[in-house]
């Protein structure tokens, strides 16, 4: 068993993308096969590096390591060109010569009778003559291979079920290789490739979108004609947008990469993208690794119909992942963020610590550092922390918690020492006890939300960070 992921460089790992090649990897793993990777970089204007180093990075953020070296189509061009030298040698492919005006003729004539428009087969049966003069007149050709209109085209699929088009579906003899003088073969198109490398690489299984349906008829007939083993097909549902249209860049995220940046983890992604297709079996928790769903995953209950994609489930699902973190875990998500927020970190015990009063309350691991922002710079007084310092005896009160600190010796470390000053001051003041953690809370943190209030004065008694805050409110 030997299935592949083939992304075109021209981009980055997109999401659709990237949930094709989980449901490969899973397939793979459930049935102990290979997951190959193949990039279709053959498109040389549009595919980039950059956008294989993305690709790249992205399968390895989510876990989903091929198997095998990595293959480049770019390096298999010769079998490329044989295949179509083949193709022309027996007849089953011809040059075709008609120029760009002529083939926009055909498609207007087309339209204006209401047909789909479709290439017309003119150049199937040139006579050598013909073809001589067409070559004299310095025109160029693309090879086409001839597809019958009468042919049935017929595939079992692993999703969809049994499957069948006609010849005549496929909008006329198809374009293999890019237009070049006629005595060369132009560059070799998607979907001669992609047969010519299946078969080398011996896929048994092509597991892909179903926007290439039509891809598959076509590429059916190439496999008869090249007399290659036929693999497998499954064609998973797309992934929409709240319109129920394909999710597209104009939905604003949709790259791996950025939904890292924008705090996702990779358990969360891999889980929610599984989620998006396949159906869990009766009884099994929606949170499961992908280790956890390789162990039952099968194409029968994968969807036939798109998935919408629900930001909400998306962000349950990160919270949930964050929340069963290790606190040494959460800290290797999050400390590199710190680090280039140039902070500089207290001691490890210290940072645990920090984690530990966050963890809870973070969606994304980005919330992270906003969260931990007071603990490393001095806060801006926002609007409610300056209401409350206003209140009524809030000064007071804070005036009396100082006076008590400085005559105790408190590193932070024993919160029963901190609720005795409190307890103090409150006393002398006659405070309340709200009216004092109020006023705390918007001295030391700026803002009237934030986490535990003991333990995040604690913390930044720790670092000496509490008192200068706390005078530089009265
Ligand atoms: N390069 C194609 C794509 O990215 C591959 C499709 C396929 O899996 O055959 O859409």
């Amino acid at each position: 068993m030997r299935v592949r992921l083939a992304p075109s460089p021209t981009g980055s790992l997109h999401i659709g993308t990237a949930r094709t090649a989980l449901f490969n990897w899973l397939f793979a793993k459930h049935e102990e096969g290979k997951f190959l990777l193949r990039i279709e970089d053959t498109d040389k204007e549009r595919s980039k590096p950059e956008f294989t180093q993305n690709i790249l990075e992205g399968l390895e953020w989510l876990g989903l390591q091929w198997d095998e070296h990595l293959v480049l189509q770019s390096e298999c061009i010769n079998n490329h060109r044989a295949a179509i030298q083949s193709l022309l040698d027996r007849g089953l492919a011809y040059r075709c010569y008609a120029n760009e005006s002529e083939l926009e003729a055909m498609r207007e004539a087309q339209k204006a009778n209401n047909q789909a428009p479709r290439y017309d087969n003119r150049h199937r049966n040139l006579s050598a003559d013909e073809e001589s003069a067409f070559i004299a007149e310095g025109r160029t050709s693309v090879v086409r291979f001839r597809i019958d209109n009468d042919k049935p085209i017929a595939w079992n699929d692993l999703i969809r079920g049994p499957m069948l088009w006609r010849g005549a579906d496929l909008g006329g003899d198809m374009v293999i290789s890019r237009r070049a003088p006629s005595n060369e073969i132009g560059d070799p198109l998607y979907n001669l490739v992609v047969v010519v490398d299946d078969a080398s690489m011996r896929i048994t299984h092509v597991i892909r979108g179903e926007d290439h349906i039509a891809n598959t008829a076509k590429q059916l007939l190439l496999y008869e004609a090249l007399e290659l083993k036929i693999p497998i097909f499954a064609h998973t549902p797309l992934i929409l947008n709240s319109e129920g249209r394909k999710l597209s860049k104009r939905d604003g995220v949709t790259s791996i990469s950025d939904f890292k940046a924008m705090g996702y983890t990779s358990e969360a992604m891999t889980n929610y993208m599984t989620l998006l297709g396949w159906s869990v079996i009766e009884g099994m928790n929606e949170r499961f690794t992908i280790h956890e769903v390789a162990k039952v995953f099968s194409f029968e209950r994968v969807n036939k119909a798109g998935a919408k994609f629900d930001w909400d489930k998306l962000n349950w699902i990160n919270s949930q992942v964050i929340h069963a973190y290790s606190s040494e875990s959460l800290l290797n998500e999050i400390s590199p963020h710190w680090i280039e927020e140039g902070w500089e970190l207290p001691n490890h015990e210290w940072c645990i610590a920090l984690i530990e009063l966050i963890q809870p309350s973070l969606t994304l691991i980005k919330e992270g550092v906003e969260q931990s922002r007071p603990f490393f710079e001095e806060p801006i007084l926002e609007t409610d922390g300056q209401k409350q310092l206003e209140v009524e005896g809030a000064r007071k009160a804070l005036k009396a918690l100082i006076d008590q600190l400085e005559i105790t010796d408190w590193d932070g470390l024993e919160i029963n020492i901190a609720k005795e000053v409190l307890a103090i001051a409150i006393e002398k003041t006659g405070a309340k006890k709200g009216l004092m953690m109020k006023s705390i809370r918007a001295a030391l943190l700026g803002r009237m939300k934030g986490p535990d209030l003991l333990t995040t004065w604690s913390l930044l008694a720790r670092v000496g960070k509490d008192r200068d805050r706390l005078r530089s409110c009265l």
